[in-house]
């Protein structure tokens, strides 16, 4: 699924078929999960491929790392350009990019001096697909902000998302709403959440969430059409008996939801805020043109 005999990664210093290449067992990304990663999308324009706000992603790829310790060679346009490369090369236009630094071999905890870089990429539908989703309240919670960089995109932060899903797949639900320490929304597993009542919409603050590029974007996409978004703390008892409800992120796109633990929302999704925003989105990413005039 993610790579067949014909498939060109990066690693390290260039391209090479993925079957040539493999990893080390003693890296300490395997072993401890200190590693930094990327999720972005890239889709076919009339302009030709377009890598969905690479620079913003990129960024964040270097600000994950830095908070790490983990040395990262390459600045944001070569990276950029790298992925343009390797979508060339694998003749991918629509498609999911996922960049990782591993680290060399260290048993010892602290970050070795070296690091390693991996760029691949596939085809990739909808995180949950296309229908709408239900989410279970989740009893494992985000890591407190004191503990690790909850806005860094670290390999070993996703045990948490992991469990989470877990227990929610196994209750029957799609996905995952973890809490903050304190008992308010976070996040869902690897996507931003957004509920809206009455005209308004709300979603939690930065400080224990991985602040979405995506939710930026739909942040954005609201305000021009002129919606109001709050960002508060709010328990999910707060959430029960919304208008609508949605996640966002690279990889789930945005994604409507139907109920949250047994609590259906009032609205139809297609009639919801969160609906609007979804089709510009997919407008937005498959239209260069209005992403750069829109956000240079
Ligand atoms: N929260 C978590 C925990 C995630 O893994 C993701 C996916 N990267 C998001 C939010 C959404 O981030 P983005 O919109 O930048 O993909």
């Amino acid at each position: 699924m993610y790579a067949n005999e014909n498939t060109w990664v990066y690693l390290n210093d260039g391209f090479k078929q993925v079957k040539e290449v493999g990893a080390s067992l003693f890296s300490q990304t395997l072993h401890y999960g200190n590693g930094v990663f990327e999720g972005i999308r890239a889709y076919s324009t009339e302009e030709g491929t377009h890598v969905f706000k690479a620079k913003e992603h990129y960024e964040r790829l270097i600000y994950s790392a830095k908070v790490m310790g983990i040395q990262v060679d390459q600045s944001v346009e070569e990276l950029i350009e790298l992925t343009y490369e390797l979508l060339e090369k694998n003749d991918l236009t629509d498609a999911y990019i996922r960049p990782l630094v591993y680290l060399d071999d260290n048993m010892s905890l602290f970050t070795p001096k070296t690091s390693v870089l991996f760029l691949s990429a596939w085809r990739w539908g909808k995180l949950l697909g296309d229908q709408e989703s239900k989410l279970c309240t989740s009893s494992y919670r985000r890591p407190d902000p004191k503990s690790l960089h909850v806005d860094a995109k670290v390999c070993g932060h996703y045990v948490n998302s992991i469990l989470a899903c877990n227990e929610a797949k196994a209750k029957g639900f799609d996905d995952a709403l973890l809490l903050n320490a304190n008992g308010n929304v976070a996040e869902a597993s690897g996507a931003n959440f957004f509920f809206e009542k009455n005209g308004v919409l709300y979603t939690p603050p930065k400080g224990n969430i991985l602040p979405g590029i995506t939710r930026t974007t739909i942040m954005e996409i609201a305000k021009e059409l002129e919606y109001k978004v709050v960002e508060k703390y709010f328990t999910p008892e707060e959430v029960y008996g919304a208008d609508g409800a949605f996640i966002t992120g690279t990889a789930a796109e945005v994604t409507g939801l139907y109920a949250l633990d047994e609590q259906t929302f009032k609205m139809p999704f297609d009639e919801t805020i969160g609906a609007e925003l979804s089709r510009r989105y997919q407008l937005l990413v498959r239209n260069k043109k209005v992403e750069l005039e829109m956000f240079v």
